[in-house]
């Protein structure tokens, strides 16, 4: 059974949440603020996080941020109600992985949370090795951690999907359509534009040179290449 925590301070909101999310068959557990929020990520170990922007004392992006800095890396679905926090949230540089806007239908949001969990959980294929080698950075695909040297570099879970969509078609060239539909799912309704920002933040990560790629190689007119 999947486990699911919920951060949210309005009660009507809180419960509601739960009693939907348990009778599609999830385990949920609640956190009224963001620092029983962060206790409860680490006790009740979830395998999602839904994440409200609007809490008391610590805010929504913040907690996302410990989330992170706590190396937790549970998907995240954050609740937002305005635009300009839907523009931070898609910004990603938070490391959620997706969102939903307020008033949101609860359908919608179960659709969210199986695509999230079924994009983030144990029925992905992995690679072959679980720690590979690309250029100078080391990544591990089973701890979902990635280093140069010494230092650790973040990944949100999507881009860790997109990553390993990449090692797994090594050489050859994928649409964007194809990660699209594999990495993203059909009920989620990204552009292929959405594809080459994520693409653009790996880059930023595991390239030397991110203007000069020699892993994530752009083919006109077709989509990209993954070399190792
Ligand atoms: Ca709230």
């Amino acid at each position: 059974m999947k486990r699911i925590l919920v951060i949210e301070d309005e009660p009507q909101m809180r419960l509601g949440l739960r009693d939907n999310l348990e009778l599609e068959g999830y385990e949920v557990e609640t956190a009224v603020d963001g620092d029983e929020g962060l206790q409860k990520a680490g006790s009740f170990a979830p395998d999602l996080v839904i994440l409200d922007v609007m809490l008391p004392k610590k805010n929504g992006f913040d907690v996302c941020r410990d989330l992170r800095a706590r190396a937790i890396s549970t998907p995240i679905v954050m609740l937002t109600a305005r635009s300009a926090e839907t523009d931070k949230v898609l910004g990603l540089e938070l490391g959620a992985d997706d969102y939903v806007t307020k008033p949101f239908s609860i359908t919608e949001l179960l659709a969210r949370v199986r695509a999230v969990l079924r994009r983030t959980g144990s029925g992905t294929p992995k690679p072959t090795a679980d720690v590979i080698q690309i250029g100078d950075i080391e990544i591990d695909f089973k701890l979902h951690q990635a280093r140069r040297g010494k230092i650790r570099i973040e990944f949100t879970a999507r881009e860790f999907d997109l990553l390993r969509y990449f090692v797994q078609h090594t050489g050859q060239v994928v649409t964007r359509e194809q990660i699209l539909n594999e990495v993203w799912g059909y009920e989620e309704f990204p552009t292929t534009r959405t594809i080459d920002n994520f693409v653009a933040k790996l880059r930023q990560k595991i390239e030397r040179s991110p203007h000069a790629p020699e892993h994530i190689l752009t083919i006109h007119g077709s989509g990209y290449k993954f070399v190792g």
